[in-house]
């Protein structure tokens, strides 16, 4: 596949860079990357996936957008105030790369379509708001031998870790079990600021691109916090032993996919 003038233009500044160059870029466009969540983190991940050139983006979110959505959900606008979030998603992914084909999928991801859904893509986003979506998601990738990035956010504080099939524990190694329901206060009663959307889903999309043109170092083995009140990063180690996790271990007790029932929360153990 060669590239049309307007592809050399548009991504001049990556194919300049020695880490992307033409052979990244093809890498980029041939990649598919699936984005569950169409809100505060996913919204930025996609936009910079689709400004990447990444080839194919799938975009799972069973909600309308809301006003009070608009605060980070940077994909959104004020007109699309009641359509599918992944409608608006795509409309702006569109608008940013023509080279992005996007597909859609208008709702929740459970035990029954999201093996399914996970193994059509190289990478998946988790950019859910609930502690229910987040073991799915990773359990989900487990089985299914997918590597996903792993993000969740309240007030002024984020976290993230990637994970990839035997290169490091799975968000369940480190987190072992949803917490009790109500434990633990959603975005809507917490709060959020906006850009820390922003801060943690492009670092969600960093490790998506770093991934897919086999470069860097990925946050397998480490989870990062961030506080952003005090301006602090912290990468810390995980345990390295995988061997006793009830889904990744050497003798899973989860085998089965589970839709764990609890209310909306925001996904951050901080
Ligand atoms: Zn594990």
């Amino acid at each position: 596949m060669a590239f049309s003038n307007e592809q050399l233009e548009r991504y001049s500044r990556h194919i300049i860079l020695k880490e992307v160059g033409a052979k990244g870029q093809k890498k980029l466009l041939n990649a598919k990357v699936l984005i569950i969540g169409a809100g505060g983190l996913g919204a930025p991940a996609a936009m910079y996936l689709a400004a990447a050139g990444v080839g194919t983006i799938g975009i799972a979110d069973a909600d309308e957008v809301d006003l009070s959505n608009l605060q980070r959900q940077i994909i959104h606008s004020t007109q699309d105030i009641g359509k599918p979030k992944v409608e608006s998603a795509k409309e702006t992914m569109e608008a940013i790369n023509p080279d992005v084909t996007v597909k859609t999928y208008h709702t929740f991801v459970t035990s029954e379509n999201i093996l399914d859904l996970v193994k059509k893509y190289d990478f998946i986003i988790d950019g859910t708001d609930n502690f229910p979506a987040k073991f799915l998601i990773n359990d989900a990738c487990v089985m299914a031998k997918k590597p996903f990035s792993h993000a969740g956010i309240i007030r002024f504080k984020g976290q993230l870790m990637t994970y990839v099939p035997g290169e490091g524990p799975c968000y369940r190694c480190v987190f072992k079990n949803p917490p009790p329901k109500d434990a633990v206060p959603t975005c809507k009663q917490a709060g959020v600021i906006g850009a820390m959307g922003g801060v943690i889903g492009s670092l969600q999309a960093m490790e998506a691109i770093k991934y897919i043109i086999g470069q860097g170092e990925l946050l397998t083995g480490y989870l990062l916090t961030h506080d952003a009140l005090k301006m602090e990063f912290r990468k810390v180690k995980l345990p390295s032993d995988t061997h006793n996790c009830a889904v990744c271990g050497d003798h899973p007790t989860i085998t089965e996919l589970i839709d764990y029932e609890q209310a909306e929360c925001d996904g951050v153990h901080l």
